[in-house]
């Protein structure tokens, strides 16, 4: 069996045939001339429709899929025509090939596939292939899939935000989050009421009116957006950021307790209490228990801020809007009266977005923002994948070939 009879098996392409194939110079890889079909005319790369031949310009190299150690390249000298309908000379199209890339479309497939698996270094040193080259399959399949995917009917969405360098450097991502269909919608640069409303822009209005809910953060660009694009849309606020938000302050609020008790020569009561303080409860080993409640006789502003925080907890067992309510003024009421600033502060930002709390009750329950946080921590897990150069275009192409759900280019055979 010859080289060419597999690959007019796999790769084959009308108007074009296969003519040897013959070891490299180098003897490491193979090299397989391509040549036009007689009487087939070259296509036009402008209108895609055959047109009259005008002259030949030098061989140019395809890199295909590498075999059992070799590299290979499809040999081919491009045509060009001239075009009536264009009214110009141009290069012809070639099926296996697309613009500038110098690598064959199914290796570009081959290579992006690897690349939502391994990092794109990890895929490029498999393939011995350059980071280059990976950028340009992955930038060729998403370019692709943004182009031909559809949006259909849009039920729910969450809008989060990810910090993908130092100095406040964030991306707005935007996600569906319908029951069974959960993928990324969209990537914004910045977290800033432009980078939200593109957005809204990208899917058109006829989508934006029938959103049922929406799910976010308290940052307040977003629900600025929000009021202004969805208003119809029940919004919720995202339970998960309310517990990490309380949890960082009772964080800093041990901390700094911490620090004065050590500064004023007073035993470390708080020393080595930070999981004890942070992790629920129930999840707690036996001996952390029993440091736990030794801990809380103390009548230190870290436990009574811990005291506060996991009471607020009971807010979620509620089924009824106007009963969480009347819990979540109780506690805000309580917590006003407790003398500790930073958790007084958390109670009037509460009790401003009160509302927002509530629609989470009113959607009875069935939009749950650990979808959000769910397809967030995996769009963490991309941006550390794809490390190399953490450039926005390198995050925003791994984001959406991972996490968007994007239709792939066809493809003559899997090439796994
Ligand atoms: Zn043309």
């Amino acid at each position: 069996m010859e080289l060419i009879t597999i690959l007019n098996r796999c790769h084959r392409f009308r108007g074009f045939v296969y003519q040897q194939a013959n070891f490299g110079a180098d003897k490491k890889s193979i090299e397989v001339t391509v040549r036009p079909r007689k009487g087939s005319a070259a296509v036009c790369s402008r209108c895609h429709l055959p047109a009259p031949g005008y002259d030949q310009l030098s061989e140019r190299r395809f890199e295909f899929i590498p075999l059992w150690g070799f590299l290979v390249f499809l040999l081919y000298t491009m045509r060009r025509v001239d075009c009536r309908r264009c009214g110009v000379v141009a290069v012809e199209e070639v099926p296996w090939g697309d613009g500038k890339p110098t690598l064959t479309k199914a290796y570009m497939l081959f290579l992006a596939r690897w690349a939502r698996r391994l990092s794109w270094k990890e895929t490029a040193e498999s393939f011995r292939t350059s980071w280059d080259k990976v950028f340009d399959a992955v930038e060729h399949v998403v370019t692709f899939g943004l182009e031909h995917r559809t949006f259909g009917q849009i039920d729910a969405i969450g809008v989060d935000k990810i910090q993908y360098s130092k100095g406040h450097k964030y991306l707005t991502l935007v996600y569906q989050i319908d029951l069974g269909v959960t993928r990324l919608l969209w990537v914004g640069k910045e977290r800033t009421i432009e980078s939200f409303q593109g957005f809204f822009t990208a899917i058109g209005e006829e989508i934006t009116s029938k959103i049922v809910f929406i799910c976010s953060d308290m940052w307040e660009p977003y629900l600025k957006v929000i009021r202004e694009k969805c208003s119809e849309a029940l919004h919720i606020l995202d339970r998960c950021h309310i517990v990490a938000k309380m949890n960082k302050v009772l964080d800093e609020i041990r901390a700094g307790e911490s620090r004065r008790m050590a500064s004023e020569g007073r035993t470390p009561l708080l020393k080595k209490s930070r999981w004890l303080l942070l992790k629920r409860e129930e999840n707690l080993e036996e001996d952390q228990r029993f440091r736990l409640r030794d801990l809380l006789r103390y009548n230190l502003k870290t436990v009574r801020a811990y005291l506060l925080k996991e009471a607020f907890q009971q807010l979620w067992e509620y089924s009824s809007p106007s009963w969480a309510g009347k819990f979540l003024d109780e506690w805000c009421r309580q917590t006003m009266r407790s003398r500790i600033e930073p958790t007084k502060k958390i109670a009037r930002s509460l009790r401003q977005h009160r509302e927002l709390i509530l629609n989470y009750f009113r959607a009875q329950k069935l939009i749950s923002s650990g979808v959000v946080e769910g397809l967030n921590n995996k769009a963490k897990v991309t941006m550390r994948k794809s490390y190399g150069f953490r450039t926005y275009r390198v995050l925003e192409l791994a984001l959406y070939h991972s996490l968007g759900k994007l239709p792939g280019p066809e493809s003559t055979l899997d090439f796994f």
